[in-house]
């Protein structure tokens, strides 16, 4: 009898095609996102499934469903798993590393320059019709080249980040759980501790995986570290920062702006973030170009089917500490 496995939403490509030939697939009928109920209940009976970062499984999902034995997460991050309730059952978790690492760099850079120039606003100015000619102080903006890039988290796309600053002629430096002195070299980037970088870099750009290390790394405190004026950058995880003190940073004018992917209680916005012409606000498409999105959907398809035929996955997430 073939196994049963779920995929809790349809992906670009044709990798659930693909996993029909070998695999009894329950596939997410609708364009949302599964509700939790509906979630427990298409997982029934799986022993594979692949899933996003937006489908929370934690301790109850996991042991309310014993034959599980891969959960093929399609995105780098994992945060959505309880890896301990994964890692006592003896289910594979797997990601997607590696393959949306330069698109996601390319969406941190498509922050940088909008922020700077003020590209949104312009856009929303000239669109409205306001548009009356060329003028001196017409959306002022800050020069990019030239300025000092803070990589916060020097991982694959904190470092294709940080290479894409040399083509702007900026000061790199970064922080790190360790220290990098083979990229230290290549990118001359600088090692700074993380209450350092914040009072000097221009640019602050996020880079670390959520865990229970990181949540609110940019806190009250550190965000009032911050240089004045400079933009803080959020292309990994929302609660890295804590939104309601960056709101009120970005609305004294103490920060020049923020461009933000991800937000502490997505897809929820904190109260009064909207509403700051000086942010740039996207809704979590760090991996979304076509071409990522197929890569990262075969490569869950490949996870799954490797443990479920009794093969070790390309790209198993580490057993927890
Ligand atoms: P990665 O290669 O594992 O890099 C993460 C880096 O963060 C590593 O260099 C790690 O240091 C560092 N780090 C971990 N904990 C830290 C801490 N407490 N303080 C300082 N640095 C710390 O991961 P990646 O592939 O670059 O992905 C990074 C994150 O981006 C993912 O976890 C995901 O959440 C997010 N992401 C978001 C999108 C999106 O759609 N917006 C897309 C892709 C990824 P060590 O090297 O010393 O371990």
């Amino acid at each position: 009898m073939r196994e049963k496995v779920l995929v809790t939403r349809k992906l670009p490509g044709s990798m659930a095609e693909g996993l029909r030939s070998s695999f009894e697939v329950v596939l997410n009928p609708h364009d949302r996102n599964l509700t939790r109920g509906e979630l427990f209940r298409m997982a029934e009976g799986c022993a594979g499934m692949i899933s996003l970062l937006s489908d929370t499984l934690d301790r109850e999902f996991i042991e309310s469903h014993p034959r599980l034995k891969v959960i093929a997460n399609c995105a780098v991050g994992y945060n959505n798993i309880d890896l301990h309730a994964a890692a006592e059952r003896g289910i594979v978790v797997t990601n997607t590393p590696g393959v949306l690492t330069e698109t996601t760099a390319d969406l941190a850079w498509a922050l940088i320059l909008a922020l700077g120039r003020r590209v949104v606003e312009s856009d929303r100015y000239t669109r409205e019709g306001r548009f009356g000619g060329w003028a001196p102080e017409l959306f002022l903006g800050t020069d990019i080249y030239g300025k000092t890039l803070g990589i916060v988290g020097l991982g694959r796309i904190g470092a294709a980040v940080a290479r894409r600053a040399a083509g702007f002629s900026m000061k790199l430096i970064y922080h790190s759980r360790s220290r990098k002195p083979e990229l230290e070299k290549a990118l001359g980037a600088g090692y700074r501790e993380l209450d350092s970088l914040l009072a000097e870099a221009d640019f602050i750009s996020l880079h670390t995986p959520l865990d229970p290390g990181t949540r609110h790394l940019l806190d009250r405190r550190r965000i009032s570290l911050m240089k004045p004026g400079s933009f803080l950058i959020n292309t990994s995880r929302g609660p890295l920062v804590d939104e309601g003190a960056l709101v009120e940073a970005l609305a004294s004018g103490k920060l020049a702006g923020a461009g933000l992917d991800v937000y502490e209680n997505e897809p929820e916005l904190h109260p009064g973030l909207a509403g700051l012409p000086n942010t740039v606000l996207l809704p979590h498409i760090g991996s979304a170009s076509t071409e990522t999105r197929v890569k990262m959907a075969r490569m869950a398809a490949e996870n799954l089917t490797a443990v479920l035929t009794g093969r070790t996955p390309p790209n198993p997430v580490p057993l927890p500490e």
